[in-house]
């Protein structure tokens, strides 16, 4: 059985490195990510079948307190359970709504390497918990705690069902990093006190503290800085499982752990990177986001009729689409990628703008236009298109805003400030479609709706970008 159960693993593994690798483009990220599932379906079955012939020697062993038929139970039905929640959730959730969704997963995965680290320390399975493996139930107990809690309060921020601002009070920072080293202090003790009754009840205050930490950390958060730590609290739950599979001794869980630890960190870095934020500054000194100055604006937002725009676009050679979370709110992209085709037959050279973080989470936009079969060879990135602006005879940004703010370049008091953007106001002329004067993300005005070259298309995104269709055939 170890043989076939190495193997599988093995084989396990190697479908989620390649499957990962193949999510790294839009070509091949469907199969990818069927290629990890069959990965994660190997392992879970295999898991099973090992498990079975384990419970044939449990059976004989008087300690095991349930016998193999509850035990079997309580398996299959939590993989029912887990099975349906999961599948109607992937179905329904909106894409908007993933940030969220991607929150709670992240706390459930932290909470159940969690509860393995516990039950390793309070119920050891006969054989497999010596004292040599405290330090991994110590270290999975604290990043599962905390990866768990924060995921509760980022969900609860993103939901609504809490302030999504930042929640501090006077001394907080030095609180909370006080509170992270009298918690891994007392992990320490634990390990150096074993198994014993008062290494139990350290245990238990470094869980509480743990979680108590997880909570602190993630309600000063807020605005825009959410999504880097839904990020990391991803990253968070790779490293917690990963440790929790030397806990189990799991090779597969060990592995799988520290692919999601290793690219939720690499992904936080990049959406550092493109927020131009540092994560240091985001986790422990500059508490907050979300809000800010306006910066000084000079001149008044012009008005437009998608009759108009629609001449502009038909006698234009190039147009830049730069799409944002106004898009993804109205489903627009199917209309969108119909009116970029009728711009192309008219001769229009059509390209699309995507910042890394327009929308509600990282390659957002991708998915969407994807969805809508824009063709991948449209789509360029930030720094890919950038330079093209200026010979653009049109920019329509569609529901983007904080992305395309000339604030994040000029405005040192703005808390975009330093944000790559899209160049958008270099382009000959700017039509933004969004529904009313609202701001975006950051809760910031945005200086480009008062250039003299940029005119506001005020409609739902998709009306918009359906009327434009209907004035462009008789243009
Ligand atoms: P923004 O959130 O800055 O702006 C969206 C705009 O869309 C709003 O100004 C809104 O204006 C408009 N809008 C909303 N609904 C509609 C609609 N139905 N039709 C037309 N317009 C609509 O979006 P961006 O994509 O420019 O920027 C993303 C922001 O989100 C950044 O600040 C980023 O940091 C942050 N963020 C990014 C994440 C990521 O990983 N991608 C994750 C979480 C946050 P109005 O109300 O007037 O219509």
């Amino acid at each position: 059985m170890l043989i076939v159960l190495a193997l599988s693993y093995l084989a396990a593994s190697i479908c989620f490195i390649v499957g990962i690798k193949w999510m790294n483009h839009p070509a091949t990220a469907r199969t990818g990510n069927r290629l990890s599932a069959l990965g994660m379906t190997l392992a879970v079955v295999i898991t099973m079948l090992n498990l079975a012939v384990a419970q044939q020697d449990l059976v004989k062993d008087a300690s095991v307190l349930w016998s193999p038929q509850t035990r079997w139970a309580l398996v299959l039905g939590g993989l029912v359970l887990g099975t349906v929640i999961g599948g109607v959730m992937a179905k329904t959730v909106k894409m908007t709504d993933m940030p969220q969704a991607v929150a709670i997963f992240n706390g459930l995965g932290g909470g159940a390497a969690a509860a393995v680290s516990v039950a390793g320390k309070v119920a050891p399975t006969p054989g497999a918990h010596g004292e040599e493996m405290l330090w991994s139930i110590v270290l999975g107990t604290i990043i599962g705690s905390i990866t768990f809690a924060g995921s509760l309060i980022a969900f609860g921020k993103l939901q609504g069902l809490i302030s999504g601002k930042p929640v501090t009070f006077p001394g907080m920072r030095l609180f909370n990093n006080l509170l992270i080293l009298v918690t891994l202090g007392l992990g320490v003790w634990v390990m150096v006190l074993g198994h014993d009754p008062i290494g139990d009840k350290v245990f238990i205050l470094t869980l509480v503290l743990a979680n108590l930490f997880g909570i602190m950390l993630v309600l000063p958060i807020g605005g825009a800085d959410m999504p880097v730590v839904i990020s990391l609290l991803n990253s968070f739950t790779g490293t917690a499982a990963a440790i929790t599979g030397f806990v189990l001794q799991n090779n597969v869980l060990i592995i799988a752990g520290a692919l999601v630890g290793a690219s939720g960190f690499i992904l936080t870095m990049l959406m550092c990177k493109a927020m131009n934020r540092n994560l240091w500054n985001v986790m422990f000194v500059d508490f907050g986001g979300g809000g800010g100055s306006a910066g000084t604006i000079e001149g008044s937002q012009q008005e437009t009729s998608a009759e108009d725009v629609a001449v502009m676009l038909a006698y234009a050679s190039r147009v830049i689409i730069v799409p944002g979370y106004g898009l993804a709110v109205a489903q627009a992209q199917h209309a969108v990628q119909e009116m970029a085709v009728l711009l192309e037959k008219r001769g229009v050279s059509v390209k699309y703008a995507i910042h890394p973080v327009a929308g509600r989470m990282p390659g957002h936009m991708n998915v969407l236009l994807a969805e809508a079969n824009v063709p991948y060879s449209l789509l360029y990135d930030m720094e890919d298109i950038n330079s093209e602006f200026e010979q653009a005879d049109v920019a329509l940004v569609i529901g983007a805003n904080d992305v395309t703010n000339p604030a994040a370049r000029t405005d040192t008091s703005s808390p975009i400030y330093g944000m790559p953007i899209l160049d958008v106001d270099k382009a000959k002329n700017i039509v933004v479609v969004k529904r009313g004067k609202g701001t975006g993300y950051a809760g910031i005005e945005n200086l480009l709706y008062y250039n003299p070259k940029c005119k506001m298309l005020f409609a739902d995104a998709k009306a918009a970008v359906s009327s434009l269709i209907a004035e462009v055939q008789h243009v």
